[in-house]
C-alpha cells in the first residue's frame, strides 16, 4: 500500500495580511482507491504556483471565477503536471505523462475522471525533449498570457522604434513578455525587477537592453535614462507605485499591457485596483490605453498562439527559466517565496520523478 499526502490551508493571512509558511500545512491523507470506469490514477510530478492565489487565501476572493480556500481543507493550485498510474480509462495508458492548467491539487496521488472544466491533455514527450515542465511554463497558461498579452494589448508595429518596459520582469510572464516585446519589434527593452542577480540575468542572458532594480534604484531617474524617447509598451505585471513612475513616462497614443498587479494583491482592494487621479488624467490626456487584459478571454485563440510559441523555444528564440522547489511538503513555502521575489522564471515545485 502506497501513502499519500497533501498540502492543507491551516489559517488564513487575514486582511491586508502578508502570507507566510505557517498559513500552510502538510499531512498525510488516504492513498485513493483503484479507478472506477472512466477514471485514472495520477500521481504528482509538478506543480504550479502564481500570485493569483494569493486571493484564494481570503475568505472572498474578489473575482468571480476563483473560490476561496478552506480551513484546514486539501488546497487545489491551478497547473500541474503528472503520470497516469492505473487508467479505466480508454484514452489513457498506465505511464502517460498528463497535464492540466487548473485545478490540480496539491496532493501526492489522486483520482480524476476527463471533464470539460480541468481537461486533461497527454504530454507528447518527445516534443517536450524530455523536459516535463515546458507546460507550466512557456507551453502553457505563462507562455499564453505574455504572448497573448503583448499580441493583443501591445499595440507593437515593427520598424516604429518603439520602447518596451516590463515589470516583474524576471518573472515568469515578465520574462517571457520582454524577449516576446522585443520578436516582435520593439528596439528598447527594458526590465524592472527586485534585485541586481535579476537585473543581470534579465540583460546577459534574455537580451533585455537594460534592468532596473527598483529595491536600490531610483525608478523614475533610471527610467528617463533609459528611454530618453518615452515608452510605448508597458507589459504591467505590477501596478503600484512603479506602474505611477512608468506611466508618467509613457508617450502619447501608448499601451499598458494590464496583466497583474501583484504589488496590491496582501491588499483588500478590488481587481484592476483603483489608481491616483493623476494618473487616471494622464492616460486620458495621453490617450494611453490601458484595458484590463485576462488570458481566459482568448481561449480560441490558444491553439494557434501555444504553435507559434512551441516554434520559437525549439529554434532557440526563446529562453525559458524555472526555479524549482524540491518536495510536495514545501509547496507553501514556495507560493511564499515566490510572493516575496525568490524566484527567477517560473516557480515550480518538484514533487516526483516519473
Ligand atoms: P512571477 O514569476 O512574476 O512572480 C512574482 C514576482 O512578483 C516575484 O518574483 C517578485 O519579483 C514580484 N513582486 C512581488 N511583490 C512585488 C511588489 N510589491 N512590487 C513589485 N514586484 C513584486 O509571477 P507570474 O509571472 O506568474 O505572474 C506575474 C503577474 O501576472 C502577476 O501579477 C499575475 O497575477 C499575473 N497573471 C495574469 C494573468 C492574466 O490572465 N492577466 C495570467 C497569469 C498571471 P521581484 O524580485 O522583481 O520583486
Amino acid at each position: 500500500m502506497s501513502t499519500n499526502a497533501h498540502v492543507i490551508l491551516v489559517k488564513r493571512p487575514g486582511v491586508n495580511g502578508v502570507p507566510t509558511e505557517d498559513n500552510f500545512g502538510f499531512e498525510e491523507c488516504p492513498y485513493p482507491p483503484d479507478p472506477d470506469p472512466g477514471e485514472i490514477l495520477i500521481k504528482t510530478l509538478y506543480l504550479s504556483v502564481d500570485p493569483a492565489l494569493r486571493c484564494r487565501m481570503n475568505e472572498d476572493t474578489g473575482v468571480h471565477y476563483l473560490s476561496p480556500w478552506e480551513i484546514g481543507k486539501e488546497l487545489g493550485g491551478f497547473g500541474g503536471v503528472g503520470q497516469v498510474i492505473k487508467s479505466a480509462d480508454p484514452e489513457f495508458t498506465q505511464g502517460d505523462i498528463v497535464e492540466s492548467q487548473y485545478g490540480w491539487p496539491w496532493v501526492g496521488y489522486f483520482k480524476r475522471r476527463q471533464n470539460e472544466q480541468n481537461p486533461l491533455r497527454k504530454v507528447d514527450k518527445s516534443l517536450l525533449g524530455g523536459n516535463l515542465t515546458l507546460p507550466l511554463t512557456v507551453l502553457g497558461m505563462i507562455g499564453l498570457t505574455s504572448y497573448l498579452g503583448v499580441k493583443e494589448k501591445g499595440g507593437i508595429k515593427p520598424d516604429c522604434n518603439q520602447t518596451m518596459v516590463v515589470s516583474g520582469a524576471a518573472g515568469a510572464c515578465g520574462s517571457i513578455a520582454g524577449q516576446l516585446g522585443r520578436l516582435e519589434g520593439c528596439t528598447r527593452v527594458v526590465g524592472i525587477c527586485g534585485s541586481d542577480t535579476k537585473c543581470k540575468f534579465l540583460t546577459e542572458e534574455l537580451g533585455f537592453d537594460a534592468a532596473i532594480n527598483y529595491k536600490t534604484e531610483n525608478v523614475k531617474e533610471r527610467l528617463s535614462a533609459l528611454c530618453p524617447d518615452g515608452v510605448d509598451v508597458y507589459f504591467d505585471n505590477v501596478g503600484g507605485e512603479i506602474s505611477n513612475t512608468v506611466i508618467n513616462q509613457m508617450n502619447k497614443d501608448s499601451n499598458v499591457i494590464l496583466c497583474g498587479q501583484i504589488a496590491v494583491y496582501n491588499k483588500d482592494v478590488p481587481y484592476p485596483p483603483p489608481i491616483p487621479e493623476s494618473i487616471e488624467s494622464r492616460l486620458k490626456e495621453q490617450n494611453i490605453s490601458r484595458t484590463r487584459f485576462l488570458v481566459l478571454n482568448y481561449v480560441e485563440k490558444f491553439e494557434e498562439s501555444m504553435k507559434e510559441l512551441a516554434e520559437l523555444v525549439l529554434s532557440g528564440k526563446l529562453k525559458v527559466r524555472e526555479t524549482t522547489m524540491e518536495g510536495l511538503e514545501n509547496t507553501g513555502k514556495a507560493f511564499v517565496s515566490m510572493m516575496n521575489g525568490g524566484n527567477i522564471g517560473k516557480q515550480l515545485v518538484h514533487v516526483a520523478d516519473p
